[in-house]
């Protein structure tokens, strides 16, 4: 290992939040030993290009859309699904590409996103205590007390399963199933007649035109038959990012190949911990999670210590800091920030300071809120003269009820009718794509 790198050790010495407790350390090392042994499921010049679209976003230039499940399970790897989610994130792209004319940097929050931060330690049902899910990274979702056991094996599974979703998107983004032709095809099977189904054909048409009329003119560039679609997910679980972190034989550089941007979240970003100092040493592309409590300061000494050659793409800030929070909260944090000459991209994350219990239990998020939180979020960067860089959201392809509101009108009495996030509320295909149509509209302005 790269003696810049701290060892595994020296990082868990630094304090490091939201890590399991493993009852078996020899264990622990074997999965450790067998993650180090696996080959890269990202290269190094893949990231470094992300970085150059991300340079592009903090330039003002370019559009984030990064999005994917809360929590993708092992048995969420399957084809449906993940053609679903890459369906609704490519139907997205072309709405925001189109409607605003603005090139869309697509970054999935898929193939590695299996471990999550949680509020409590503990989870209680009906008088049980068991340890909380920390997404099958960690431990499993049914409610037992051998499932709540952390087992480092579930690293491994991490791994194949990030690898068997790669492969897929890569093979549906480049081998036909992107292709700009088939703009019409995403949208089959959806609600036929409904409102943003229909809204989506009439846009589908006119690329279609445009298609048709550069063929006729002798243009075909490669672009119309193929995206590229990169991977991220929050670098959690120290094992397994550790593990991840190679030397890029080209380079020299370390890079974190288990995703091609990585992010550090809201619980997990103290700046003498141990999360900010193992993602200070990669080369990756990286987001940090930015909440309400967040000052100027804690922002700035962020970017100082990741980014300290202020690398333009090098690292963006997604703020979450909840519709009623962000006209308050987001003027002072970014006028600092810009003001000290920094390079941040800045995308919005409009679920996370969103989330409330509806009184049927479930967590839930209005869509009327995620449209208000990114509203706020334009208008403070349109007023500060700022580029509001992306959205981060948190979608399924699939028709599940997990957020209210919407074209059509999904009431908290729908909820159960189909909840399956094994964590946070999602927005469904059709949230989606409306929100993609209320974002380029705000683009447009
Ligand atoms: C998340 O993105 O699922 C998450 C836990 O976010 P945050 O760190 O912003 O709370
Ligand atoms: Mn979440």
């Amino acid at each position: 290992m790269n003696p810049a790198i701290p060892d595994l050790a020296a990082l868990h010495a630094l304090g490091a939040a939201q890590q399991p407790s493993y009852p078996d350390a020899a264990a622990v090392d074997a999965a450790v030993a067998r993650l180090r042994s696996y080959p890269p499921l990202v290269f190094a010049g893949e990231c470094d290009r992300l970085t150059d679209k991300l340079a592009a976003v903090t330039r003002g230039e370019a559009f984030l859309l990064q999005g994917g499940d809360c929590a993708e399970t092992f048995d969420g790897v399957t084809a449906d699904n993940v053609r679903n989610k890459l369906r609704v994130l490519l139907q997205m792209a072309v709405v925001l590409t189109y409607a605003a004319s603005v090139p869309v940097v697509k970054l999935g929050r898929f193939a590695g996103q299996y471990a999550k931060p949680r509020s409590s330690d503990f989870e209680t049902r009906d008088g049980v205590t068991l340890p909380a899910y920390r997404g099958d990274a960690v431990n499993g979702f049914e409610f037992t007390e051998a499932a709540r056991i952390p087992d480092p094996q579930r690293l491994v599974d991490v791994y194949h399963s990030s690898a068997s979703t790669l492969n897929l998107v890569r093979a549906f983004t480049t081998g036909g199933y992107a292709d700009l032709r088939q703009v019409h095809a995403w949208n089959t099977d959806f609600v036929q007649g409904s409102a943003v189904g229909s809204r989506y054909e009439a846009v589908a048409n006119e690329i279609d035109r445009a298609l048709t009329f550069m063929k006729a003119i002798g243009a075909d560039p490669d672009e119309f038959h193929r995206v590229e679609m990169h991977s991220s997910h929050e670098a959690l679980v120290l094992e397994y990012e550790h593990a991840m972190t190679r030397i890029d034989s080209r380079t020299d550089l370390p890079y974190d190949v288990s995703s091609h941007f990585v992010w550090i979240g809201e619980r997990t970003r103290q700046l003498d911990g141990a999360h900010v100092e193992l993602l200070s040493k990669i080369r990756n592309p990286i987001g940090v999670k930015l909440g309400p409590t967040t000052s100027a300061d804690d922002a700035i000494a962020l970017s100082e210590k990741l980014n300290p050659e202020n690398t333009p793409g090098r690292l963006t800030f997604i703020t979450r800091m909840g519709a009623g929070k962000i006209r308050d909260l987001l003027p002072p944090l970014v006028e600092k920030v810009e003001a000290a000459g920094l390079q941040v991209a800045w995308v919005s994350d409009p679920m996370h300071g969103n989330t409330y219990e509806a009184s049927s239990g479930y967590k839930t998020r209005s869509l009327a809120d995620v449209t208000d939180e990114v509203q706020g979020f334009f208008d403070v960067h349109r007023s500060l003269g700022t580029w509001p860089g992306g959205i981060h959201v948190e979608l399924t392809g699939d028709d599940v009820t997990e957020c209210v509101g919407g074209l059509e009108d999904l009431a908290e009495m729908d909820l159960g009718n189909r909840y399956e996030s094994v964590c946070d509320p999602r927005l469904n295909r059709v949230q989606s794509l409306e929100l993609a149509f209320l974002v380029a509209e705000m683009l447009r302005k």
